[in-house]
């Protein structure tokens, strides 16, 4: 029997509970913290305020033993998941970037669209972004399907975030443009920007922040849980600094991205993401139509700052407690506009995090880190020595993208020449490796679903595409990790990297704390239970309803 504890804290009734008086859902409000491992939520709850992320706990259904299923714990396929409640294995959003070999065989990012410009900014030749790599449907065509009327807008810092979460069918997705701070789009959306996304460009909102300074939100004390990171443990601090304050730059004319990339690096970006989220409902007057709309807040900055730190980290904590007091101004906002009773708000992230390996070693945990290159090279090796002589002289092994190592298209013909003998020599040679626990080629995914206990297979099976995926899925040891300059990272699927937080708040969701196994796939569903209209078609996800009343 679930029995949610419900917060004392709030006197007022949560939506939901007051009977069927209530009035329907006008707008659905998405809100993804990027890098929002489950216990950035729990950690520092004695800092927050009342009015963010425990108002929203506090009429709302908080799942904290939600993971996503998946290996590919990254960016994109967690937007893409959240937004379409369905598995990367069939939104074949498989990773951030992967190897296109119906183009030129690049990396290219998951959001790269030949066909597609920018709009807001001087073009690049090489297209723009886009959700057309998003295969089937999201929540935001269920929406619209519902109701022809219903409107769909994004906000985020990434591009990523703000294209996947939203869907094929949005109407716009705004995200920042890092040499000029300013915020664009692209004409899959829209041939030029609207009058007040220019407006509120013109302002530069971004270039308020010269010279400022971050220091911490509270006294000293308050941050006594957290851990220092040092140059040592992650070499690009060197850049920003180790410990705070953090002072921002004056913008050099010759050289400005300089300044919006320190500024990406503070909370202070996450201001700009909900100013703009605003000025777009405000301009739009998205729930107040007649039809449900959707508003997606992607807070990127998060992600940005939990690499550089780590997430035990002083920055990391005080990112959290200032997200916290904007997401409440921001909450009073969407209240004043639309009424908080007439939203159905989703809170969630798109992966966690895993600690820095060195910060594991002073609580004495076996770790180390790998290093991708001579591991890339090892493979190489290993391959052509089983490889028929008569094989093209190229590199068979293109490169390492967490989980997945791809290689050249001639890999499948000279796997099949051999018998399978380069898959067979390439598992081989990754489970010699030291920090690998296992590795599997692309013939152990193919096949129908692995069983449970054999769970990595089973989580790299749930992000598997055949034009899409890698040869070969990396597992790690546990809290081992890739070599590189940043103090925390996030892509092998580790329990930890799949470890998020999701509060759920609308008509008929139940205040409590459930513990219920659950998974970001299941949002999408349980939105659109809770909005009365048909799921997106092929839904992996199921409606969380231990957290939903039986009422009608
Ligand atoms: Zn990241």
């Amino acid at each position: 029997v679930l029995t949610p504890t419900v917060r004392a804290a709030d006197p007022s009734p949560a939506p939901g509970t007051a009977g069927r008086a209530e009035q329907p859902p006008r707008l659905v409000l998405l809100i993804v913290i990027d890098q929002f491992r489950a216990d950035l939520l729990t950690r520092f709850d004695a800092h927050y305020g009342d009015g963010g992320f425990r108002r929203l706990r506090a009429h709302g259904a908080t799942y904290l033993n939600a993971h996503f299923s998946y290996a590919s714990s990254a960016t994109a396929p967690g937007h893409a998941t959240i937004g379409s409640g369905r598995l990367p294995r069939h939104h074949g959003i498989i990773g951030n970037e992967w190897h296109r070999d119906e183009s030129d065989g690049k990396s290219r990012p998951a959001t790269h669209d030949g066909e597609a410009r920018y709009v807001g900014v001087d073009g690049d030749d090489d297209g723009a972004r886009s959700p057309r790599m998003l295969l089937g449907a999201s929540l935001s065509d269920s929406m619209k399907l519902a109701d022809q009327r219903s409107r769909v807008h994004s906000v985020a810092m990434k591009d990523r975030a703000a294209i996947f979460t939203a869907g094929r069918a949005a109407d716009a997705a705004y995200w920042w443009h890092e040499s000029t701070g300013r915020f664009i789009t692209s004409t899959y959306y829209r041939a030029e920007l609207p009058p007040y996304v220019k407006a509120f460009n013109d302002a530069k909102p971004a270039d308020r922040y010269q010279g400022e300074t971050w220091s911490k939100l509270l006294p000293d004390e308050a941050y006594a849980n957290t851990w220092p990171m040092t140059e040592e443990w992650a070499p690009n601090l060197a850049k920003r600094g180790a410990a705070f304050p953090h002072e921002l730059p004056q913008i050099n004319p010759d050289k400005p991205q300089d300044y919006y990339v320190s500024l990406y690096h503070t909370p202070f970006a996450n201001q700009l993401v909900f100013d703009l989220a605003k000025a777009v409902l405000d301009a739009e007057q998205l729930g107040r139509g007649p039809a449900v709309d959707m508003l997606v807040v992607g807070l990127s900055a998060n992600d940005i700052i939990g690499h550089a730190y780590g997430p035990e980290s002083a920055e990391v904590m005080d990112t959290m407690l200032r997200t916290d007091r904007m997401l409440a101004e921001f909450l009073n906002h969407v209240d004043r506009t639309v009424g908080l009773s007439r939203c159905v708000i989703a809170l969630t992230g798109d992966h966690g995090v895993t600690t820095n390996p060195h910060l594991a070693r002073e609580v004495r945990a076996e770790t180390g880190r790998v290093d991708g290159k001579k591991l890339i090279a090892g493979l190489e090796e290993a391959l052509r020595a089983v490889a028929p002589a008569d094989a093209s002289g190229g590199k068979l092994v293109r490169g390492l993208k967490m989980p997945w190592i791809y290689c050249d298209p001639q890999m499948a013909q000279l796997d099949a020449a051999t018998g399978g003998g380069l898959s067979k020599a390439g598992v081989e040679y990754l489970r010699s490796q030291s920090g690998v626990a296992n590795a599997f080629a692309r013939a152990d995914l193919a096949g129908p679903p692995p069983l449970a206990d054999d769970a990595f297979r089973r989580l790299g099976w749930r992000c598997y595409h055949p034009q899409r995926s890698g040869d070969f899925l990396l597992q790690l040891e546990p809290m081992w990790y890739m070599q590189g300059g940043d103090a925390a990272g996030h892509g092998a699927g580790f329990r930890t990297d799949r470890h998020v937080p999701i509060v759920l708040t609308g008509p008929r969701v139940r205040p409590g704390t459930y513990y219920t196994p659950s998974d970001p796939v299941d949002i999408a569903v349980t939105i659109a239970a809770l909005l009365g209209i048909e799921p997106p078609a092929e839904a992996d996800g199921r409606v969380l309803h231990e957290g939903m009343s039986d009422a009608p």
